[in-house]
């Protein structure tokens, strides 16, 4: 490999391309892929034809707000029609290399397919993920995702190119993570936080401290919050002594569309590949840079199933200011997914609010259930933790003091805080785990 590992960035006239030209790019893709959307995918000549807008309307780059939404309820609806890929797809079957699909935790799973260059474009944007966390060909890498199905398996691909030495993990059991982990001794590894707080918990239960009797310097997580929820990365770099990078992808795009860089300030989203918007969760007003709405993404160069103003379903925001590890791609934050965000008392509520003030209490252990339900015809939510066995204070002064805490972070309080003792919560996973109850019956739901 030629690169310079000195160099800090993977793609470095890429990656710190002045705004005007990198959005110059992007309006040249937009243009493309609109117009091959239009001319190879059923759907999009229907639904461009149904709103009376054409390719050619796209001038400049905010001339895609005249476009219609799509959702993952389109990709639903249209997969399996007129052929297995569906409506939704530009490309003949002949031309898809490789399909992931969702894990249909909200419905049927839904199929995203890649050309043979969209595989391998995917693959180079996981690379310049690596390389931003600074990963090198001397490092050793567990790739402790699941392998079955899931986009976020083959990502692995992208450190192996890289020239990384890969370990292709998968989801073992933890006692075999461990030993390969203790005996390898890699230097980074992968997989949620919820997981690489569990996986450093256990360690110390058998005698394995992370920081001193392994060698993982950092840690990719995704596929949940926490990574980008303070508190938490702070509590897993402690417990491991590694640095906690927070990845964020969708199996509908790419395994990973963003990442932290070491300001670890929102996630570099690739915009050579995604035009992002954010629009209100209500109207599909679109809003400014900075301003809390729904994410939406246009995929900008992936011709299997091009994604024309997709609503991703994820909250947050955009920052396109400059970042001090001289990167111009702009940041996302995200802050919840609009599923899981509730309504008390007029205020959003999202679990990762509710998260972030669980792992900042010293003398708890952090794991925490919520529960949504409705009392006299108002939603309400209520939180379960775990004291840990050694904190001599009361249930009631630790509920208490979480239940204070709470209000004045989120603005309401929770109907109740119930204390649990050490190990009695039922939400430790070996993937994602389950955090939320909802137990409404009225529909709250935005
Ligand atoms: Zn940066």
């Amino acid at each position: 490999m030629s690169r310079n590992i000195l160099n800090k960035y993977w793609n470095e006239e890429l990656e710190t391309m002045p705004r005007a030209e990198l959005e110059k790019k992007q309006l040249a893709d937009l243009k493309e892929i609109v117009q091959f959307a239009y001319d190879h995918a059923p759907y999009y000549k229907r639904s461009f034809d149904a709103a009376g807008v054409k390719p050619s309307d796209i001038k400049e780059l905010s001339d895609i707000q005249k476009f219609p939404f799509i959702d993952k309820k389109t990709e639903r609806d249209t997969q399996g029609v007129g052929s297995l890929l569906g409506e939704l797809v530009a490309v003949p079957e002949e031309d898809v290399v490789f399909v992931s699909t969702s894990t249909g935790s909200t419905g049927v799973p839904t199929i995203s397919p890649f050309t043979k260059q969209d595989f391998e474009e995917f693959q180079d944007t996981e690379s310049r993920w690596f390389w931003q966390i600074g990963m090198r060909p001397n490092d050793r890498y567990v790739h402790a995702l699941n392998f079955s199905l899931y986009v976020g398996g083959p990502d692995v691909i992208g450190a192996q190119n890289l020239g990384a030495l890969c370990i292709w993990g998968g989801t073992l059991p933890s006692e075999r993570l461990l030993f390969i982990l203790k005996t390898y001794q890699p230097t980074i590894i992968w997989t949620s936080p919820s997981y690489a707080w569990q996986l450093g918990e256990k360690a110390l239960k058998k005698g394995i401290d992370p920081k001193k009797d392994l060698n993982i310097k950092k840690i990719i997580v995704a596929g949940e919050l926490g990574g980008s929820i303070g508190a938490t990365r702070k509590a897993i770099e402690d417990l491991w002594g590694a640095e906690v990078y927070d990845f964020y992808g969708l199996s509908d795009i790419f395994g990973a569309c963003a990442a932290m860089c070491e300001a670890k300030d929102g996630l570099h989203i690739a915009e050579n590949h995604i035009l992002v918007e954010t629009v209100d969760i209500h109207t599909g007003e679109v809003l400014k840079p900075g301003e809390t709405g729904e994410l939406v993404f246009t995929t900008l160069r992936k011709h299997a199933r091009p994604l024309i103003r997709f609503r991703t379903g994820d909250i947050g925001w955009i920052d396109n200011t400059p970042c001090k590890c001289g990167r111009t791609h702009g940041r996302i934050h995200v802050i919840g997914r609009k599923d899981d965000m509730f309504i008390v008392s007029a205020v959003n509520v999202f679990p990762s609010d509710i998260e972030a003030v669980i792992r900042e209490f010293k003398g708890i252990t952090g794991e925490y259930l919520i529960r949504v339900f409705e009392k006299d015809f108002t939603c309400k939510y209520s939180v379960e933790i775990e004291k840990k066995a050694d904190n001599p204070a009361t249930d009631e002064s630790v509920a208490a003091e979480v239940s204070t805490a709470l209000k004045a972070r989120i603005g309401v309080k929770p109907y109740e805080v119930i204390v649990h003792p050490d190990g009695d919560l039922n939400t430790r996973s070996e993937h994602k785990s389950r955090r939320i109850i909802d137990e409404r019956k009225l529909n709250y739901n935005i």
